[in-house]
């Protein structure tokens, strides 16, 4: 019985990171629950979907948005080189770029780590 339980928590790890890509939760944490190695490293490296917060951060890390033309330019733009307008400073900080391949590997293996540990307490604690 123990066992269901600390899937049914394991299974959240993969389902929140897709959330974030603008997947479906359900899905994958009952996708997660039975598959869980596997769905973690899909969830891992699944692109996020157009319209996703992570997909609208990636966007924004490519440029800024021109007021007057609506056209992406670099962020250390001027001026637009599609309208030639003067490009108001930019405001507050820049998006951070996302970690590379081998730190979202790494990030995820500690996160495994982590909720095992809890798992691992969690069964002890029932018993
Ligand atoms: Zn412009």
């Amino acid at each position: 019985m123990e066992w269901v339980i600390g899937a049914a928590l394991l299974a959240l790890l993969p389902a929140y990171i897709v959330r974030g890509k603008g997947r479906p939760f359900g899905p994958w944490w009952l996708y997660s629950f039975f598959l869980f190695p596997i769905a973690l490293v899909h969830a891992v490296f699944a692109e996020p979907l157009a319209g996703s917060d992570e997909a609208e951060r990636l966007d924004r890390l490519q440029g800024r948005k021109c007021p007057y033309c609506a056209e992406t330019v670099k962020w250390e733009a001027v001026v637009c080189r599609h309208c030639g307008r003067e490009l108001p400073p930019v405001s507050g900080p820049r998006p951070t770029p996302p970690p590379s391949l081998v730190g979202r590997v790494i990030i995820a293996t500690i996160g495994c780590f982590f909720l095992l540990l809890v798992l691992l307490f969690l069964l002890g604690y029932l018993h």
